[in-house]
């Protein structure tokens, strides 16, 4: 027998579980690529875009993932021979610091390990003993580790020691999820993708960029035809939008998921992943007091609010995930950058994806099955989990003031 049939829950760190109201908007018959509707609605969601990424300035949309908004972003700033400065907190900065090789850029990289945010005052002294970059590259979310870094620090240590190009933020598993300020951090360019936070099927890149970006951009004297921002982001006609044929089932989608992102808010969407959060971290410390079981970032301070990487020791984390799987429906998302692939201590991590559409009881019903699973597997763990993690849930919600009896709110959202 089998518990696993009934919806199933991919809890990986992107793609991320797609809204029915996503997939339903994008059920429709092919739109005319030229004029009307979807003419109309590409306009509308550019404002929408930039308040999500809390910037008032460009954004370019590619037909792409998140690899092809990283060279997007880099094409339109690089040339071959520029310096560029990569800030590692784990496998993502090694990714795009690849890209930028790529594109004929010198690649020099500052390791701040894999349990450790990037360290600001490293950064200053780097750059005021070499400051000859022509950007500095940093994951807002590493999602291999999932650390966060406080990028907003980062750019404080540029300004200190007087450093005048870009600073380029990676947002592709944070946008959406942990709380990211593009204007007010002092991001120049930052790049996103459609299927984590934004719940969106995997296809659509996004590269927001601010006037200095704009400018840097300006005296490139090439730029690949295709990942060119210009005409992306200041169209002259709609075709220019997407450097050809619009995504036009992507956009659909999008629509439908802006829709959702405004009518709950992006303050309280911040606020949700970091409540949802909390109780899958009071989870994994209860299991832990006993056992291999660990979060692989100690201060909670440095954790991202949208994935949660952890470790509990070779083999047991294969076969946690495969037990889950197979036995509940839940899909949790392998280990990355922890160990080579082929080593046996690959099968040591895992990793928990908690971004976009994702509610308390997803996230009890997950926690719950890795209880079950642990459990069932004979895995060494401590007692108490899940029910740390209802805690955090039962703290969270409305508190019983709010809660009028013989109202109201409930019996009419339930008979009306
Ligand atoms: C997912 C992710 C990427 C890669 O995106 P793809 O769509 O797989 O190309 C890059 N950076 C971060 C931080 C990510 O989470």
């Amino acid at each position: 027998m089998s518990l696993r049939h009934g919806r199933p829950y991919l809890a990986i760190p992107g793609p991320s579980v797609v809204p029915d109201r996503v997939l339903a908007a994008m059920h429709a018959p092919a739109p005319n690529i030229y004029e009307g509707a979807l003419v109309d609605m590409v306009a509308g969601m550019i404002p929408e875009l930039r308040q999500v990424a809390r910037t008032a300035h460009h954004v370019a949309i590619y037909v792409s993932n998140g690899h092809g908004a990283w060279e997007a972003a880099l094409s339109n700033v690089l040339s071959p021979g520029d310096r560029v400065l990569v800030l590692s907190t784990g496998q993502f900065a090694h990714g795009w610091a690849e890209v930028a090789q790529g594109v004929g850029a010198e690649v020099d990289i500052l390791e701040f390990g894999k349990q450790a945010q990037v360290d600001p005052a490293r950064v200053e002294a780097h750059l005021r003993a070499d400051g000859d970059y022509r950007a500095v590259l940093v994951t807002h979310v590493d999602t291999s580790t999932s650390i966060r870094n406080d990028v907003g620090a980062v750019r404080k240590a540029l300004d200190a020691a007087g450093y005048d190009g870009l600073l380029m933020a990676d947002c592709i598993a944070s946008l959406a999820c942990d709380r990211f300020e593009m204007d007010a951090w002092g991001v120049d360019i930052m790049v996103a993708a459609s299927q984590k936070g934004l719940m969106v099927p995997p296809g659509l890149g996004f590269v927001f960029f601010s006037p200095k970006a704009a400018t840097v951009r300006a005296a490139m004297p090439r730029v690949s035809k295709y990942w060119d921002w210009i005409p992306r982001a200041d169209p002259e006609f709609f075709y220019q939008y997407f450097g050809g044929t619009a995504p036009t089932h992507h956009l659909l989608g999008l629509r439908a998921s802006l829709d959702m992102i405004a009518e709950e808010g992006i303050e309280a969407i911040w606020a949700r992943h970091a409540t949802l959060t909390r109780a899958i971290w009071a989870a994994v410390d209860a299991w832990g007091k006993e056992g291999p079981l660990e979060l692989n970032v100690a201060d909670p301070a440095l954790r991202s609010h949208a994935v949660t990487a952890l470790k509990i020791g070779a083999p047991y984390g294969t076969a946690l995930r495969e037990w889950v799987e197979r036995e509940a429906g839940v899909t949790l998302g392998i280990g990355l950058g922890m160990a080579p692939p082929g080593d046996p201590e690959w099968h040591g991590f895992f990793r928990i994806g908690h971004m976009g559409h994702v509610n308390a009881h997803m996230i009890l019903g997950m926690l719950g099955t890795i209880e079950a699973g642990l459990g069932a597997l004979q895995i060494p763990h401590g007692a108490g989990g899940l029910s740390a993690a209802v805690q955090v849930i039962s703290a969270a919600g409305t508190s019983p003031a709010q809660v009028e009896p013989g109202n109201t709110a409930m019996q009419k959202q339930c008979c009306e």
